[in-house]
């Protein structure tokens, strides 16, 4: 049996209603058995750790997305800083910088940039988001050493191969998903072809990039089709990187 991990998937997005754990016996079966839920709005904290308390497959990345910038509160700096305590924090995240939402660059810099130190306190990698923002993005990984220290994935890669490599050789994972399977994918096929086995790591992005986890194994066919290697090499490689980076085996001795 393959085993699989989902690294970026909203579970507890409104627009699946509260329904998002039924999407998961069905994923268990294709071998789907490890999700991190990313973080959003402040206000998706609670039903995040919700969700994780009633599924043992599911760990958390609590953070603020950049394009709510204007939410961070010195009481969300504490109670991000406090839930990092918890076994099934995995990761802090999505957290990055978005040049097409209305929150200012600033107040983005500013919130990253704390919520990278939270990061750096409790030595947890972090959940990448950027959107025409990825050289100020690396500026501020490189200044502040995130990639060799904690690491993390860049969710939604969709750039240069140029761009992955750096990425990679910063000790960053690139978070490959459904972008792959577009017929006009032409940058992210090129870096999937040529970065090392261990820069790779799957995601869905479900609701907003797929309806169901299972689009994650026709994403695996393709990076196995790109990379001229087996499907249960795909799952060997990309699930032994998520587990090297999140380290839920580590967490999970404190866990039920
Ligand atoms: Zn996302």
């Amino acid at each position: 049996m393959t085993n699989w991990c989902d690294t970026h998937i909203h579970l507890d997005a409104p627009e699946l209603n509260g329904q998002g754990l039924d999407l998961l016996p069905a994923a268990q079966k294709c071998g789907i058995n490890k999700f991190v839920v990313p973080g959003v709005l402040v206000s998706s904290w609670d039903g995040m750790v919700a969700l994780a308390e009633n599924a043992e497959s599911v760990y958390l990345a609590p953070g603020l997305h950049p394009a709510y910038a204007d939410q961070w509160t010195p009481e969300a700096e504490q109670l991000l800083q406090y839930m990092t305590a918890s076994q099934k924090v995995v990761a802090i995240g999505e957290i990055g910088l978005d040049g097409s939402v209305k929150s200012s660059m600033q107040q983005q810099e500013v919130v990253l940039r704390a919520q990278l130190q939270i990061a750096l306190d409790a030595r947890l990698p972090v959940l990448l988001h950027a959107r025409q923002a990825t050289g100020q993005l690396l500026a501020i990984l490189r200044e502040l050493e995130i990639g060799k220290k904690i690491g993390g994935s860049w969710h939604g890669f969709s750039g240069s191969l140029q761009v992955a490599q750096e990425l990679a050789e910063l000790g960053f994972k690139i978070g490959v998903g459904p972008i792959l399977l577009r017929a006009n994918a032409r940058k992210l096929p090129d870096a999937v072809k040529a970065l090392p086995t261990s820069a790779l790591v799957l995601e869905t992005d479900l609701p907003y990039m797929a309806e169901k986890p299972e689009i994650i194994l026709k994403v695996a066919e393709k990076v196995a089709e790109l990379r001229h290697c087996s499907l249960a090499e795909t799952a060997r490689f990309t699930t032994e990187n998520a587990n090297k980076l999140f380290g839920f085996q580590d967490r999970s001795i404190y866990g039920k």
